[in-house]
């Protein structure tokens, strides 16, 4: 393992994107302030470049290639929003990127990499493994392996998406964050801690997996299948060395939703804010509305990480 990000690393994050990713708003709601009792404040990585926060670590990540890795190339795997956040960023730094994709990745994912000019690898997710997948193409190929969530670059770059919340609005008594392998919540808790020392930090993960919960509970990383949640962006089956260093210094807790919570997050984004948020962008707002009653007279920060989601498929989930 390299060493641990800092809030520094955020700072300098902050400034390698800066003029690349967009400085996203930050929205309230007097419906959802009347309901809660609390006055919460949406950071809204929906609309980020790319439609989601991965966008900032990717970017990140990849600015800080030397030369020879830059013709090399990188290389990452991820089904979701990782890929696109490799294929943007690396057709924006000229960098060749190859991305390894399960071969039943939806296929309007698979067309956006590549229209991002990304090479899509696919492999079998029943039969085949894709961190051994991509560790062998950087081998053979030179290429730089950027994971979706377990790097300290990429912890870093999503942790300016909290440190600009922070800076617009102040201290903070509470902040929900989405949480699938870690990477947005531990980069916000690195920006909490810094700019916000009393704030309470809280991930949030579908109730199908959480292996988070019960890796902060017990002390070490837990292991889980793929969980069955709409959250398809938390459908991440642990924590890494990394994310799970951070999160156990600086996260308060780690609380869970139902899918049904999340639907009801996406109809209030879509009817009260005119937003188009994906289930797993809707995790903090569900675990805020849980919790009002703890959190009556508090300025809470709710990290609205993605807005992927296909118009059918939204309708469809309302509908379910
Ligand atoms: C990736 C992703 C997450 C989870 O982020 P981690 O860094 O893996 O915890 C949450 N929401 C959206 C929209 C994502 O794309």
């Amino acid at each position: 393992m390299q060493k641990l990000p800092t809030y520094e690393d955020v700072i300098a994050a902050s400034a390698r994107i800066e003029g690349v990713a967009h400085r996203t708003p930050v929205l309230t709601s007097r419906t959802i302030n009347d309901e809660t009792g609390a006055e919460l404040f949406f950071k809204c990585e929906n609309l980020q470049r790319m439609g989601a926060f991965k966008f900032r670590g990717a970017f990140n990540a990849l600015s800080q290639f030397d030369e020879r890795q830059k013709k090399a190339g990188v290389v990452t795997y991820s089904s979701g929003n990782h890929a696109q956040a490799i294929a943007l960023s690396s057709s924006l730094l000229g960098i060749p990127a190859t991305i390894v994709m399960p071969s039943d990745a939806p296929a309007a994912k698979m067309a956006a990499t590549r229209g991002y000019g990304g090479k899509v690898v696919i492999y079998d997710r029943y039969t085949e493994d894709r961190e051994t997948i991509g560790n062998e193409l950087a081998q053979q190929h030179g290429l730089t392996l950027i994971p979706p969530y377990d790097h300290p670059d990429v912890i870093a770059g999503q942790g300016t998406a909290a440190k600009e919340l922070f800076e617009e609005v102040g201290e903070l008594d509470a902040l929900f964050v989405c949480l699938g392998g870690g990477g947005l919540l531990s980069g916000s808790a690195l920006s909490a801690r810094a700019l916000s020392p009393h704030c309470k930090i809280y991930g949030v993960e579908p109730q199908a997996g959480n292996d988070g919960q019960r890796s902060l509970r017990s002390g070490s990383i837990v292991h889980i299948d793929t969980p069955q949640t709409i959250a398809d962006g938390a459908q991440t089956q642990h924590l890494g060395a990394y994310t799970f260093e951070i999160i156990q210094r600086d996260v308060d807790d780690i609380l869970t939703v139902s899918d049904a919570q999340l639907v009801d997050g996406m109809r209030f984004f879509a009817e009260r804010m005119k937003l188009v948020v994906e289930p797993t962008g809707c995790l903090g707002l569900a675990a805020a509305r849980a919790m009002a009653g703890e959190l009556k007279g508090q300025r809470v920060g709710v990290v609205v990480s993605g807005g992927n989601v296909d118009l059918d498929r939204f309708c469809s989930l309302l509908h379910s």
